[in-house]
Protein backbone atom coordinates (compact mmCIF):
# COMPACT_ATOMS: atom_id res chain seq x y z
CA UNK A 1 0.00 0.00 0.00
CA UNK A 2 2.61 2.83 0.83
CA UNK A 3 4.16 4.87 -1.81
CA UNK A 4 7.65 6.32 -1.70
CA UNK A 5 5.74 9.30 -1.83
CA UNK A 6 3.69 8.52 1.49
CA UNK A 7 6.99 7.35 3.16
CA UNK A 8 7.96 10.81 2.75
CA UNK A 9 5.63 12.57 3.99
CA UNK A 10 5.73 10.61 6.82
CA UNK A 11 9.34 11.04 7.54
CA UNK A 12 8.04 14.78 7.14
CA UNK A 13 5.36 14.66 9.06
CA UNK A 14 7.14 13.08 11.74
CA UNK A 15 9.52 15.89 12.24
CA UNK A 16 7.06 18.07 12.58
CA UNK A 17 4.93 15.81 15.30
CA UNK A 18 8.75 15.69 17.48
CA UNK A 19 8.68 19.60 17.52
CA UNK A 20 5.65 21.58 17.98
CA UNK A 21 4.34 22.10 21.08
CA UNK A 22 0.96 21.17 21.15
CA UNK A 23 -0.16 17.53 21.62
CA UNK A 24 -0.98 16.11 17.89
CA UNK A 25 -2.84 12.75 17.11
CA UNK A 26 -3.50 11.86 14.03
CA UNK A 27 -5.94 8.89 13.62
CA UNK A 28 -8.16 7.27 10.35
CA UNK A 29 -11.32 7.05 9.79
CA UNK A 30 -12.24 3.77 12.44
CA UNK A 31 -10.21 5.87 14.67
CA UNK A 32 -6.82 3.70 14.74
CA UNK A 33 -3.83 6.29 15.63
CA UNK A 34 -1.42 6.56 12.98
CA UNK A 35 1.32 9.13 14.48
CA UNK A 36 1.25 10.72 18.30
CA UNK A 37 3.47 13.27 18.85
CA UNK A 38 6.11 13.91 21.80
CA UNK A 39 4.06 16.28 23.45
CA UNK A 40 0.89 13.96 23.36
CA UNK A 41 3.05 11.17 24.83
CA UNK A 42 3.93 13.77 27.81
CA UNK A 43 0.85 14.61 27.67
CA UNK A 44 -0.86 11.36 28.37
CA UNK A 45 1.70 8.88 29.61
CA UNK A 46 2.07 6.83 26.45
CA UNK A 47 5.25 5.92 24.02
CA UNK A 48 4.14 6.65 20.92
CA UNK A 49 4.90 3.09 20.01
CA UNK A 50 2.43 1.55 22.37
CA UNK A 51 -0.46 3.25 20.78
CA UNK A 52 0.23 2.88 17.14
CA UNK A 53 -2.56 1.04 15.30
CA UNK A 54 -4.71 1.48 18.99
CA UNK A 55 -8.10 2.58 19.19
CA UNK A 56 -8.01 6.40 19.92
CA UNK A 57 -10.66 6.00 22.44
CA UNK A 58 -8.14 4.51 24.68
CA UNK A 59 -7.54 8.30 25.52
CA UNK A 60 -10.79 8.79 26.21
CA UNK A 61 -12.86 8.19 29.46
CA UNK A 62 -16.43 6.61 29.38
CA UNK A 63 -18.73 7.59 27.36
CA UNK A 64 -16.81 8.92 24.81
CA UNK A 65 -14.50 6.09 25.05
CA UNK A 66 -17.18 3.57 23.90
CA UNK A 67 -18.96 6.02 21.17
CA UNK A 68 -15.86 7.97 19.56
CA UNK A 69 -15.96 5.09 16.42
CA UNK A 70 -19.90 5.47 16.29
CA UNK A 71 -18.86 10.13 16.14
CA UNK A 72 -16.47 9.50 13.53
CA UNK A 73 -19.26 7.40 11.06
CA UNK A 74 -22.23 9.45 11.74
CA UNK A 75 -19.34 12.27 10.89
CA UNK A 76 -18.42 10.61 7.87
CA UNK A 77 -21.70 9.48 6.88
CA UNK A 78 -23.74 12.59 7.78
CA UNK A 79 -21.26 15.24 6.80
CA UNK A 80 -22.79 17.12 10.23
CA UNK A 81 -19.88 19.04 12.40
CA UNK A 82 -20.34 18.14 15.75
CA UNK A 83 -16.52 18.71 16.40
CA UNK A 84 -14.08 18.56 13.27
CA UNK A 85 -13.27 22.42 12.41
CA UNK A 86 -15.38 23.60 15.27
CA UNK A 87 -13.19 22.80 18.45
CA UNK A 88 -14.42 21.94 21.87
CA UNK A 89 -13.66 21.80 25.50
CA UNK A 90 -13.47 17.70 26.40
CA UNK A 91 -12.20 15.23 29.09
CA UNK A 92 -9.33 13.02 27.98
CA UNK A 93 -8.04 9.80 30.15
CA UNK A 94 -4.33 10.11 31.07
CA UNK A 95 -2.51 6.64 31.45
CA UNK A 96 -2.72 6.20 35.39
CA UNK A 97 -6.72 6.49 34.65
CA UNK A 98 -7.14 10.13 36.01
CA UNK A 99 -8.90 12.88 33.36
CA UNK A 100 -7.93 16.21 32.76
CA UNK A 101 -10.28 18.83 30.79
CA UNK A 102 -8.66 19.48 27.22
CA UNK A 103 -9.12 21.76 24.54
CA UNK A 104 -9.49 19.74 21.52
CA UNK A 105 -9.69 21.38 17.55
CA UNK A 106 -9.65 18.42 14.68
CA UNK A 107 -8.71 19.14 11.33
CA UNK A 108 -9.72 16.77 8.56
CA UNK A 109 -7.27 15.20 5.86
CA UNK A 110 -7.50 12.93 2.69
CA UNK A 111 -4.13 11.34 1.93
CA UNK A 112 -4.58 8.81 -0.76
CA UNK A 113 -8.56 9.33 -0.85
CA UNK A 114 -8.33 8.40 3.05
CA UNK A 115 -9.83 10.40 5.76
CA UNK A 116 -7.70 11.41 8.63
CA UNK A 117 -8.32 13.53 11.43
CA UNK A 118 -5.67 15.79 13.44
CA UNK A 119 -6.16 16.43 16.71
CA UNK A 120 -4.59 19.08 18.53
CA UNK A 121 -4.74 19.09 22.03
CA UNK A 122 -4.17 21.67 25.04
CA UNK A 123 -4.13 20.37 28.51
CA UNK A 124 -6.63 22.94 29.89
CA UNK A 125 -5.05 22.37 33.80
CA UNK A 126 -1.57 22.70 31.54
CA UNK A 127 -0.75 20.31 34.60
CA UNK A 128 2.64 21.40 35.71
CA UNK A 129 2.68 25.42 35.05
CA UNK A 130 -1.12 26.60 35.29
CA UNK A 131 -1.95 24.63 38.42
CA UNK A 132 -1.00 27.52 40.05
CA UNK A 133 -2.42 29.85 37.81
CA UNK A 134 -5.88 27.24 38.40
CA UNK A 135 -5.44 27.94 42.55
CA UNK A 136 -4.57 31.51 42.14
CA UNK A 137 -8.12 32.21 39.97
CA UNK A 138 -9.61 29.56 42.25
CA UNK A 139 -8.89 31.41 45.35
CA UNK A 140 -9.54 34.63 43.76
CA UNK A 141 -13.27 33.61 42.47
CA UNK A 142 -13.64 32.20 46.13
CA UNK A 143 -12.97 35.40 47.84
CA UNK A 144 -15.58 37.32 44.92
CA UNK A 145 -17.76 34.28 45.84
CA UNK A 146 -17.49 35.62 49.67
CA UNK A 147 -18.20 39.24 48.94
CA UNK A 148 -21.20 38.97 46.02
CA UNK A 149 -22.64 36.33 48.35
CA UNK A 150 -22.64 39.08 51.58
CA UNK A 151 -24.15 41.68 48.88
CA UNK A 152 -26.86 39.38 48.08
CA UNK A 153 -27.94 39.13 51.57
CA UNK A 154 -27.85 42.72 52.22
CA UNK A 155 -29.63 43.23 49.17
CA UNK A 156 -31.93 40.41 50.61
CA UNK A 157 -32.12 42.04 53.87
CA UNK A 158 -32.41 45.59 52.51
CA UNK A 159 -35.74 44.35 50.54
CA UNK A 160 -37.04 42.85 53.51
CA UNK A 161 -36.57 45.82 55.55
CA UNK A 162 -37.87 48.30 53.19
CA UNK A 163 -41.34 46.84 53.17
CA UNK A 164 -41.73 47.08 57.65
CA UNK A 165 -40.27 50.57 57.36
CA UNK A 166 -42.42 52.06 54.76
CA UNK A 167 -45.60 50.26 57.03
CA UNK A 168 -44.38 52.08 60.30
CA UNK A 169 -43.92 55.47 58.39
CA UNK A 170 -47.75 55.46 57.30
CA UNK A 171 -48.82 54.20 60.85
CA UNK A 172 -46.71 56.64 62.47
CA UNK A 173 -48.18 59.69 60.10
CA UNK A 174 -52.14 58.06 60.79
CA UNK A 175 -51.35 58.30 64.05
CA UNK A 176 -50.33 62.09 64.81
CA UNK A 177 -53.79 62.69 62.06
CA UNK A 178 -55.59 60.61 64.65
CA UNK A 179 -54.59 63.01 67.35
CA UNK A 180 -55.91 65.75 65.83
CA UNK A 181 -58.54 66.46 68.57
CA UNK A 182 -57.53 65.63 72.24
CA UNK A 183 -55.62 67.34 75.00
CA UNK A 184 -54.16 70.49 73.27
CA UNK A 185 -51.43 70.49 75.65
CA UNK A 186 -49.88 66.65 75.28
CA UNK A 187 -50.89 67.11 71.59
CA UNK A 188 -47.90 69.11 70.94
CA UNK A 189 -45.40 66.65 72.50
CA UNK A 190 -47.30 63.41 70.95
CA UNK A 191 -47.00 64.99 67.56
CA UNK A 192 -43.24 66.29 67.99
CA UNK A 193 -42.27 63.02 69.36
CA UNK A 194 -44.26 61.31 66.23
CA UNK A 195 -42.62 63.91 63.57
CA UNK A 196 -39.36 62.38 64.61
CA UNK A 197 -40.44 58.89 64.35
CA UNK A 198 -41.36 59.34 61.07
CA UNK A 199 -38.16 61.73 59.90
CA UNK A 200 -36.11 58.14 61.44
CA UNK A 201 -38.49 55.94 59.37
CA UNK A 202 -37.75 57.45 56.37
CA UNK A 203 -34.35 58.29 57.13
CA UNK A 204 -33.65 54.09 57.69
CA UNK A 205 -34.93 53.72 54.37
CA UNK A 206 -33.00 56.18 53.10
CA UNK A 207 -29.98 54.45 54.41
CA UNK A 208 -31.58 51.30 53.09
CA UNK A 209 -32.00 52.48 49.65
CA UNK A 210 -28.43 53.86 49.32
CA UNK A 211 -26.93 50.29 50.21
CA UNK A 212 -28.74 48.71 47.61
CA UNK A 213 -27.92 50.83 45.10
CA UNK A 214 -24.17 50.52 45.80
CA UNK A 215 -25.08 46.94 45.91
CA UNK A 216 -26.37 46.83 42.56
CA UNK A 217 -24.12 49.38 41.02
CA UNK A 218 -21.18 47.21 42.67
CA UNK A 219 -17.48 48.70 42.27
CA UNK A 220 -16.44 46.79 40.00
CA UNK A 221 -13.23 46.83 37.41
CA UNK A 222 -14.64 46.89 33.90
CA UNK A 223 -12.35 46.67 30.99
CA UNK A 224 -12.95 44.95 27.43
CA UNK A 225 -12.37 41.15 27.88
CA UNK A 226 -12.02 38.34 25.49
CA UNK A 227 -15.23 36.37 25.84
CA UNK A 228 -13.65 33.28 25.00
CA UNK A 229 -10.75 33.69 27.63
CA UNK A 230 -13.39 34.01 30.37
CA UNK A 231 -15.41 31.03 29.08
CA UNK A 232 -12.64 28.60 28.58
CA UNK A 233 -11.14 29.53 32.18
CA UNK A 234 -14.31 28.86 34.05
CA UNK A 235 -15.37 25.87 32.02
CA UNK A 236 -11.57 24.21 32.93
CA UNK A 237 -12.06 25.52 36.57
CA UNK A 238 -15.79 23.60 36.91
CA UNK A 239 -14.36 20.60 35.25
CA UNK A 240 -11.54 20.37 37.05
CA UNK A 241 -13.79 18.81 40.38
CA UNK A 242 -16.03 17.18 38.06
CA UNK A 243 -14.62 13.63 38.58
CA UNK A 244 -13.69 10.76 36.85
CA UNK A 245 -17.12 10.54 33.94
CA UNK A 246 -16.95 12.17 30.98
CA UNK A 247 -18.46 15.46 29.88
CA UNK A 248 -18.88 16.70 26.34
CA UNK A 249 -18.45 20.15 26.45
CA UNK A 250 -19.64 22.04 23.11
CA UNK A 251 -18.00 25.71 22.18
CA UNK A 252 -19.38 27.66 19.72
CA UNK A 253 -18.70 31.02 20.48
CA UNK A 254 -18.94 33.49 17.41
CA UNK A 255 -15.44 34.94 17.13
CA UNK A 256 -17.46 38.38 16.37
CA UNK A 257 -19.07 38.19 19.42
CA UNK A 258 -15.92 38.00 21.25
CA UNK A 259 -14.96 41.63 23.06
CA UNK A 260 -17.51 42.34 26.14
CA UNK A 261 -16.94 44.94 28.29
CA UNK A 262 -16.88 43.21 31.65
CA UNK A 263 -15.58 42.69 35.45
CA UNK A 264 -13.56 39.83 34.22
CA UNK A 265 -13.46 37.70 37.76
CA UNK A 266 -16.91 38.40 38.08
CA UNK A 267 -18.33 37.31 34.97
CA UNK A 268 -15.67 34.13 35.08
CA UNK A 269 -17.98 33.54 38.72
CA UNK A 270 -21.10 33.69 37.25
CA UNK A 271 -19.94 31.21 34.17
CA UNK A 272 -18.45 28.82 36.70
CA UNK A 273 -21.90 29.01 38.56
CA UNK A 274 -23.76 28.04 35.89
CA UNK A 275 -21.45 25.23 34.90
CA UNK A 276 -20.98 23.57 38.16
CA UNK A 277 -25.02 23.82 38.33
CA UNK A 278 -25.30 22.14 34.95
CA UNK A 279 -22.20 19.42 36.09
CA UNK A 280 -24.26 18.90 39.71
CA UNK A 281 -27.83 18.49 37.34
CA UNK A 282 -26.54 16.09 35.65
CA UNK A 283 -24.88 14.04 38.02
CA UNK A 284 -27.22 10.64 37.33
CA UNK A 285 -27.22 11.24 33.75
CA UNK A 286 -25.68 8.14 31.73
CA UNK A 287 -24.56 11.02 28.93
CA UNK A 288 -22.99 14.29 30.43
CA UNK A 289 -23.48 17.23 27.52
CA UNK A 290 -22.99 21.08 28.42
CA UNK A 291 -22.22 23.85 25.45
CA UNK A 292 -21.40 27.14 25.88
CA UNK A 293 -22.21 29.69 22.56
CA UNK A 294 -22.63 32.70 22.18
CA UNK A 295 -23.85 35.92 19.83
CA UNK A 296 -23.97 39.11 18.89
CA UNK A 297 -27.58 40.46 19.07
CA UNK A 298 -29.34 43.73 19.54
CA UNK A 299 -25.89 45.31 20.62
CA UNK A 300 -25.53 43.10 23.14
CA UNK A 301 -23.83 39.89 23.55
CA UNK A 302 -25.50 36.78 24.66
CA UNK A 303 -24.09 33.92 25.84
CA UNK A 304 -25.72 30.73 26.47
CA UNK A 305 -24.63 27.73 28.88
CA UNK A 306 -26.99 25.08 28.08
CA UNK A 307 -27.07 21.04 29.73
CA UNK A 308 -28.62 17.66 28.69
CA UNK A 309 -29.40 17.20 32.26
CA UNK A 310 -33.33 17.01 33.83
CA UNK A 311 -34.33 20.46 33.43
CA UNK A 312 -35.29 22.85 36.34
CA UNK A 313 -37.45 21.15 38.93
CA UNK A 314 -40.84 23.18 39.09
CA UNK A 315 -40.08 23.82 42.96
CA UNK A 316 -37.44 26.34 41.86
CA UNK A 317 -38.04 27.70 38.49
CA UNK A 318 -40.59 30.64 39.36
CA UNK A 319 -38.16 32.31 41.68
CA UNK A 320 -35.07 30.76 40.34
CA UNK A 321 -32.90 33.90 41.19
CA UNK A 322 -34.22 34.78 44.51
CA UNK A 323 -31.64 33.44 47.66
CA UNK A 324 -31.76 30.68 49.17
CA UNK A 325 -33.83 28.41 46.30
CA UNK A 326 -32.26 25.45 46.30
CA UNK A 327 -33.14 21.50 45.67
CA UNK A 328 -30.19 20.28 47.19
CA UNK A 329 -29.42 18.94 50.57
CA UNK A 330 -26.14 20.37 50.77
CA UNK A 331 -27.32 23.75 48.53
CA UNK A 332 -27.16 27.29 49.85
CA UNK A 333 -29.22 28.90 47.09
CA UNK A 334 -27.37 31.20 46.70
CA UNK A 335 -25.70 30.77 43.08
CA UNK A 336 -28.37 32.13 40.99
CA UNK A 337 -28.88 35.11 42.53
CA UNK A 338 -25.45 36.04 42.75
CA UNK A 339 -25.39 35.58 39.24
CA UNK A 340 -28.22 37.69 39.15
CA UNK A 341 -26.94 40.56 40.81
CA UNK A 342 -23.67 40.52 38.79
CA UNK A 343 -25.51 39.96 35.63
CA UNK A 344 -27.83 43.14 36.61
CA UNK A 345 -24.65 45.43 37.81
CA UNK A 346 -23.20 44.79 34.34
CA UNK A 347 -26.20 46.02 33.14
CA UNK A 348 -27.75 43.08 31.72
CA UNK A 349 -30.21 40.20 32.28
CA UNK A 350 -29.74 36.57 32.58
CA UNK A 351 -32.93 34.04 31.97
CA UNK A 352 -33.76 30.20 32.02
CA UNK A 353 -35.62 28.69 29.53
CA UNK A 354 -35.40 24.74 28.25
CA UNK A 355 -32.32 23.89 25.84
CA UNK A 356 -32.63 21.82 22.99
CA UNK A 357 -29.76 19.22 24.95
CA UNK A 358 -32.93 18.33 26.73
CA UNK A 359 -31.96 20.14 30.43
CA UNK A 360 -31.83 23.81 31.03
CA UNK A 361 -30.47 26.93 28.83
CA UNK A 362 -29.27 29.36 31.08
CA UNK A 363 -28.58 32.99 28.78
CA UNK A 364 -27.44 35.94 29.60
CA UNK A 365 -26.25 39.30 27.69
CA UNK A 366 -23.63 41.54 28.47
CA UNK A 367 -22.13 44.65 26.78
CA UNK A 368 -20.47 44.23 23.44
CA UNK A 369 -17.39 45.64 24.15
CA UNK A 370 -16.58 45.61 20.49
CA UNK A 371 -16.59 49.26 20.05
CA UNK A 372 -15.00 50.21 23.13
CA UNK A 373 -11.43 50.65 23.30
CA UNK A 374 -8.93 49.42 26.25
CA UNK A 375 -7.38 51.85 26.68
CA UNK A 376 -4.86 50.83 29.04
CA UNK A 377 -6.39 53.11 32.06
CA UNK A 378 -6.59 50.74 34.75
CA UNK A 379 -9.38 48.99 33.26
CA UNK A 380 -8.73 44.86 32.09
P1 LIG B 1 -27.55 25.84 44.76
O1 LIG B 1 -26.69 25.34 43.64
O2 LIG B 1 -26.80 26.08 46.03
O3 LIG B 1 -28.79 25.02 44.97
P2 LIG B 1 -28.29 27.96 42.92
O4 LIG B 1 -28.90 29.30 43.19
O5 LIG B 1 -27.05 27.95 42.13
O6 LIG B 1 -28.06 27.30 44.33
O7 LIG B 1 -29.35 27.04 42.20
C1 LIG B 1 -30.69 26.99 42.68
C2 LIG B 1 -31.42 25.77 42.18
O8 LIG B 1 -31.67 25.91 40.79
C3 LIG B 1 -30.65 24.47 42.31
O9 LIG B 1 -30.80 23.91 43.59
C4 LIG B 1 -31.29 23.62 41.23
O10 LIG B 1 -32.50 23.02 41.69
C5 LIG B 1 -31.71 24.63 40.18
N1 LIG B 1 -30.76 24.64 39.02
C6 LIG B 1 -29.76 25.50 38.80
N2 LIG B 1 -29.11 25.22 37.65
C7 LIG B 1 -29.72 24.14 37.13
C8 LIG B 1 -29.54 23.35 35.94
N3 LIG B 1 -28.57 23.62 35.05
N4 LIG B 1 -30.40 22.31 35.73
C9 LIG B 1 -31.38 22.02 36.61
N5 LIG B 1 -31.61 22.72 37.75
C10 LIG B 1 -30.80 23.77 38.01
Amino acid sequence: MTSPRTDLREVHLHSILETIPEAMIVIDARGRILSFSAAAERMFGYAEQELLGENVSVLMPSPDRERHNGYIDNYLDSGERRIIGIGRVTTARHRDGSTFPIDLHVGEARIEGEPVFTGFIRDLTERQEAEHRLHDLQSELAHVSRITAMGTLATSIAHELNQPLTVIANYVEAARDMLVEPDPATLALVRETLDECAAQSVRAGQIVRRLRDFISRGETERGVESLARVIHEAIALALVGAGERAVEVELRLDPDADKVLIDRIQIQQVILNLVRNALEAMAECPVRQIRASSVREQGLVRVTIEDSGPGLAESVAAQLFQPFVSTKTEGMGLGLSICHTIVNGHGGRIWAEPSPLGGTAFHLTLIDGAGESDGGDGHG
